[in-house]
Parts: structure tokens; C-alpha cells; sequence
């Protein structure tokens, strides 16, 4: 079933009585090439086991299947469980789990479904979870190798910049921190139906083992990278002054023994710069 043709999803829509839900960030993928692209890129092979969230009429799923040992699937809209009953007959290596993503256990999920098996996620993620998905993923450390998702290009953008330039932000930060993001490639919003108001790009994040900088408390590191992002325009300084309670004599010679400029701002710190200054705060 060519689940990109537009007569072909008419015709399920009409037979099962779907209609979009909006607020689901429900668009549908009907350019044939991306698919296989995203399940290629993604690390899908024999001897692996995809992870997918949200899958809609299953263009993806499909893809995924004909490549992995086994999909699993989380999709929030039970209205699409008989559409997927039909278009997804022919792979008995797939299983759809009726569930918000937000609200699954997804260590347990993975360990319940793939046991030791390499795991990727691949997907094509509604828009408006975009980021808690990302960063659940990588903050609960979950068993997975790489994470291959199609997200807004402007979102896109923001999760690869890199730590350290102008178009960095916390995400970036948290992104990096976990993982190597890559842009993989763009996506022309004319590929949906219906077509959103922004363009889209998937972008692929190979999970490092470990992060690689020496953080003596990562809850501390996190807390200084966003409230060094929430008032990006400020010197440094100043939020962190606030957010840590450190008057800014401290904070100035904390500083200067991280070699970091006084007035700095926080898209001009790489991630070993912010190791170093949570060190430095973690031993006051
Ligand atoms: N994979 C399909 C494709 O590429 O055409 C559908 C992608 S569509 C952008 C996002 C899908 O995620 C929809 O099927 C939507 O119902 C589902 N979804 C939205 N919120 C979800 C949630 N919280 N948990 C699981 N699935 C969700």
C-alpha cells in the first residue's frame, strides 16, 4: 500500500472515519523519498530494533520494519488503530502501543520489548513535544544508540548549533552534552499533508557513551546553563549571580580561574568552559 499517494490516504481516512487532530501536531509525510531516507540514516539494519513515536497512517513504521528485527511504536490516537491494522497487516515484526509518549516508561518499555538488542528512535515527531522528547530521551540515558527524528527547521538549527556560537541555547547545551547532533538533511513543507507554515529538517544525534567533561554535579551544570540562557543578552554575571546566590566579587574571581571573560555572555562559553566554572562553584 503506497501510504504516500493522497488517494491512498483518503480512502482510509474516509473508510475508518479519520479525521486530523491539529493539536497533535498530526502531519503526515507524502514525499516518497523520506522515509527510506530517515530509516537508512537512522542506523536501520538487520540486528536492530527501532524505536518510533507517533506514527501516524505508518509511512515510516513501514520503513523501519522492512529494515529492523523488530519496531515498536508509540502513537497517542487510538482513532488510528484500525487504519493501522490495515496498513501495517503484512509485518509481524511491528507492535503499536496505544499511549502518550510523555506519560511511558520508555526504560522499561525498551527493556520489556528489545531486551538487550542495539536500539535506534526514529521518527517524525509531532512539533509541539519536540524538545521534552529529545531531552527525556537523552537525560534518562536510555539504551539507545542514535536518535534519528524530524523536527521544525528552526528547531533543528537550534539543537545542532554548537555549544560556544551565536545560535547556541540551553537545548544546544543539553543536546551536546548527551550526544553528537548532525543535521542530516532538509524537508520542504509541501511533503505533509497538511502542509504546516514552517519547512523541516531531520537531524540525527549519535548518543555519546559518556559526556566526556569532567562534572563533579550535573544538576548543578544544568542549572548554570539555563539560567545563563534565560537572559542570553546580559553579561554572564549577572544571572548566574542570581541563580547561585554568589555575590559578583565571587563569581569575578571564580572567573578568572577559568580563564573566562568578565563580561562574557553565555552563547560565548563552550561546554568544558560551563564544566569548568560548575567545578569551580561546586568547591566554594
Ligand atoms: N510518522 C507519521 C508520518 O511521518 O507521517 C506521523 C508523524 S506526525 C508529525 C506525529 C504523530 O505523533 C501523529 O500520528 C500524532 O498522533 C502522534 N502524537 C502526537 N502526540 C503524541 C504523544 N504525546 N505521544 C505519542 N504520539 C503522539
Amino acid at each position: 500500500m503506497q501510504l504516500t499517494n493522497i488517494s491512498v490516504i483518503r480512502d482510509l481516512f474516509e473508510r475508518h472515519g479519520f479525521s486530523f487532530t491539529k493539536s497533535l501536531g498530526q502531519n503526515f509525510l507524502i514525499n516518497p523519498t523520506i522515509c527510506p531516507k530517515i530509516a537508512e540514516q537512522g542506523g536501520c539494519k538487520s540486528g536492530v530494533c527501532a524505536l518510533e513515536i507517533g506514527t501516524g497512517v505508518g509511512v515510516l513504521t513501514q520503513e523501519l520494519a522492512k529494515r529492523c528485527d523488530k519496531v515498536v511504536a508509540v502513537e497517542i490516537d487510538t482513532g488510528l488503530k484500525p487504519i493501522l491494522e490495515e496498513t501495517l497487516a503484512e509485518y509481524d515484526n511491528v507492535e503499536v502501543v496505544f499511549a502518550d509518549v510523555m506519560e511511558t516508561d520508555l526504560k522499561a518499555l525498551i527493556a520489556d520489548k528489545f531486551g538487550d538488542s542495539e536500539v535506534v528512535v526514529c521518527a517524525n515527531l509531532p512539533y509541539y513535544i519536540t524538545s521534552p522528547v529529545i531531552m527525556r530521551v537523552l537525560e534518562e540515558r536510555l539504551p539507545v544508540s542514535a536518535m534519528t527524528v524530524m523536527v521544525q527547521k528552526e528547531a533543528a538549527d537550534r539543537i545542532c548549533a554548537k555549544p560556544g556560537t551565536r545560535d547556541c541555547g540551553a537545548l544546544s547545551c543539553g543536546v551536546s552534552y548527551y550526544s553528537d547532533p548532525k543535521l542530516l538533511f532538509k524537508v520542504n513543507r509541501g511533503s505533509f499533508m497538511p502542509s504546516p507554515n514552517v519547512d523541516s529538517a531531520v537531524i540525527r544525534l549519535d548518543i555519546k557513551p559518556d559526556s566526556g567533561l569532567d562534572v563533579k554535579n550535573e544538576k548543578l551544570f544544568f542549572r548554570i546553563v539555563r539560567a545563563a540562557f534565560s537572559q542570553r543578552r546580559k553579561q554572564l554575571i549577572n544571572p548566574l549571580s542570581a541563580e547561585l546566590k554568589l555575590d559578583k566579587q565571587q563569581l569575578s574571581e571564580i572567573f578568572a580561574q577559568c580563564n573566562i571573560k568578565q563580561t562574557a555572555r553565555a552563547e560565548e562559553l563552550t561546554l568544558q568552559d560551563y564544566a569548568k566554572l560548575c567545578n569551580r562553584v561546586c568547591d566554594k
